[in-house]
């Protein structure tokens, strides 16, 4: 079943949804690698669990008054904590190496970690210079890798933005045409795709947008439903004429039309 919901809203002009863009020098395409994310979200952890060592340093006297019971369990929270959310990320990090240790494992909230960061890593990100679109683009190709389709039944849905140039539209259209069980929306706005995400309840979502589109999208529906997200590129600017790489659409369609 192929078919396209029409807009209900004129069409965007020139960057009106990018507030902090001023016509100015954003880069048309965006190319930051998984290694940024993974490295800024370990620092991150990292930084957790020697928070956590502090505090511990710090209370155990303080726990140690109380009687030695009280010293254990606070020495077994803290290190248990820190051991579980460590063996998570490596397990991810695996994940993200080779999909199959993923699958094999089948970690149902296994990218939750990833977003759960996600907030921190980007105040870290800004400390050293690196905008939200560079780390965004970054976090979705690492969840890119983290997708694991979870049911074999229910729609694909395929949710393009406004701003896709018209050709491309009309291909990504076509595209969707050769599958049956795949559904195209043009999504106008984030509450809007989460309103057609309630409508259809996919088993799974191609998205098409830009990164700080993509990271919200990936933030609401990840990994409850597998999400597989396609930066656009803006040769013109942000929310105009934006274009993508069929290829990449044609092949996260095939992904999960072949599980
Ligand atoms: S997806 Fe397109 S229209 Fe939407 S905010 Fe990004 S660039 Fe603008």
């Amino acid at each position: 079943m192929n078919r396209e919901r029409k807009p209900i809203t004129p069409d965007r002009v020139l960057g009106d949804e990018w507030l902090d863009w001023k016509g100015s020098n954003a880069p048309s395409q965006i190319t930051e690698g998984k290694r940024t994310f993974l490295i800024l979200s370990f620092a991150v952890l990292a930084g957790f669990v020697l928070l956590g060592i502090l505090f511990w340093y710090l209370a155990l006297p303080r726990f140690e008054q109380y009687g030695r019971f009280y010293a254990a369990l606070l020495t077994a929270v803290i290190a248990g904590g820190a051991l579980f959310f460590l063996v998570w990320y490596a397990i991810l990090i695996g994940a993200v190496i080779s999909q199959r240790i993923y699958l094999a494992i089948c970690l149902r909230r296994g990218s939750n970690l990833f977003v759960m960061l996600f907030p921190v890593v980007a105040r870290l990100a800004r400390s050293f210079g690196i905008s939200r679109d560079r780390l965004g683009h970054s976090f979705i190709e690492v969840s890119n890798r983290l997708v694991a389709p979870r049911r074999t039944d229910g729609s694909i849905l395929a949710l393009v933005p406004r701003c896709l140039s018209r050709e491309l539209k009309k291909e990504v259209q076509s595209i969707c045409a050769e599958f049956p069980g795949v559904i195209l929306h043009t999504a106008p706005g984030g509450t809007q795709a989460r309103s057609i995400i309630r409508e259809i309840r996919p088993r799974a979502i191609v998205a098409v947008a830009c990164e700080r589109d993509l990271v919200s999208g990936i933030h609401d529906v990840a990994p409850r439903i597998p999400i597989i997200g396609i930066p656009n590129t803006r040769p013109h600017g942000p929310c105009k004429d934006t274009v993508i790489d069929v290829g990449k659409f044609r092949s996260a369609i095939l992904f999960f039309r072949k599980e």
